[in-house]
């Protein structure tokens, strides 16, 4: 624990709070169905549109991430429906099996964790399965570190196919570009925790028309997570259930301090830091997990076989770094530089690596 009693927290989520949003955190409660509530919802949902590039739809659901990506599934799928899963990760895996526990045929398309996935394939498999619904895609792989050419997926499914293209965008928006209509992201989602500068509890999706057509003919159970009832409440500055007051109020501060940084600045600070961390980790002789062309800005992989003595030393330290999953699990230790961090945490967190490493090794 550093001198101000906090730690410096370079996971990949939940990320550094703004001081702000902590400030909104602690404050008072209020009736979620009086005008206050009603203007930081409608006023929220617009700054997300910004963010998402999106003129299309935006919610705010009270769940986590993986909630979002399960509201996904369900308001746009039937079960049967045939789905193309596209993994690089944990993350990956787990949209997969979202969609196979709503009774989706899914066909995955996996790649070795640390990897990317190649545009062509998908093609391949698409054109193989001309009957696709949706193709599951993560834009950035939190777990291994690695960014997917999002870009050019996009035009591939939409080049090819009637698919919808449903994003994990949970570590990305915000951060890593995403051009949400401009790409024909049918429905990208996102959480509070990761590049918001809020506390986990929210997820965040964007819902265009063809979604709208999907969810229309969608027969997968839904209650919770019905968007059909969260559009209706929207449409009178509502949500359908009680939402998380305090966190919705707190991400419409944050936004606003997002937007007066401006989404090309918060971008090219993200990639800086990314190109600062892994010059300085190759310096120390350590390997990366990602190579140069789909590393994440987001975070940084890094191999080591001593990975959980690096975590649990640096933690020692005051410096909260992450491991591995799954298959990385004691190979690799994450550094995140997501969000609203200083130049200064990412120095220090750097020193103490050099520190811890020059005596485990
Ligand atoms: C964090 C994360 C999730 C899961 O979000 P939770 O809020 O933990 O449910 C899903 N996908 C990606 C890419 C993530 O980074």
């Amino acid at each position: 624990v550093s001198k101000s009693n906090k730690p410096n927290l370079r996971i990949p989520g939940p990320t550094t709070l703004f001081p702000i949003v902590r400030k909104i955190m602690g404050g008072e409660a209020f009736n979620h169905r009086g005008p206050r509530f009603e203007e930081i919802l409608s006023e929220t949902s617009e700054k997300l549109k910004e963010v998402f590039h999106t003129k299309e739809d935006v919610f705010v659901l009270t769940t986590s991430g993986t909630g979002g990506l399960e509201a996904a599934i369900v308001n746009t799928l039937s079960p049967m429906d045939k789905v193309i899963s596209v993994s690089i990760g944990t993350f990956g895996d787990r949209f997969s099996e979202i969609a196979k526990s709503y009774g989706a045929n899914v066909i995955d398309l996996k790649y070795i964790y640390g990897t990317f996935a190649e545009p062509e394939d998908i093609k391949k498999v698409l054109l193989k399965h001309p009957d696709t619904k949706a193709v599951l895609i993560t834009h950035n792989e939190t777990s291994t570190g690695v960014t997917n050419d999002l870009k050019t997926i996009a035009q591939i499914v939409k080049a090819n196919s009637q698919a919808l293209l449903i994003v994990d965008g949970v570590s990305s928006v915000a951060a890593i570009p995403l051009n949400t209509d401009e790409w024909k992201c049918d429905v990208v989602v996102t959480a509070s925790q990761k590049g918001f500068g809020v506390p986990p509890g929210l997820a965040m999706l964007s819902f265009n028309k063809k979604a709208w057509d999907a969810y229309n003919k969608s027969k997968m159970p839904k209650f919770y997570f019905d968007l059909g009832k969260a559009k209706k409440s929207l449409e009178k500055k509502q949500t359908p259930f009680t939402p998380a007051i305090h966190q919705i109020e707190a991400l419409n501060a944050g936004l606003d301090i997002m937007l007066r940084e401006t989404l090309p600045v918060t971008i090219k600070r993200h990639l800086n830091t990314m190109h600062k961390v892994r010059k300085e980790i190759r310096k120390m002789g350590f390997e990366l997990l990602a190579d140069d062309d789909h590393a994440s800005s987001v975070l940084t992989s890094v191999k080591s076989d001593k990975s959980a003595e690096i975590v649990k030393d640096m933690r020692k330290k005051g410096v909260e770094i992450a491991g591995g999953y799954g298959p990385l699990a004691g190979k690799i230790f994450r550094i995140g530089h997501l969000g609203h961090f200083t130049v200064k945490e990412i120095t220090h967190t750097l020193k103490t690596i050099k520190e811890v490493a020059s005596k485990i090794k």
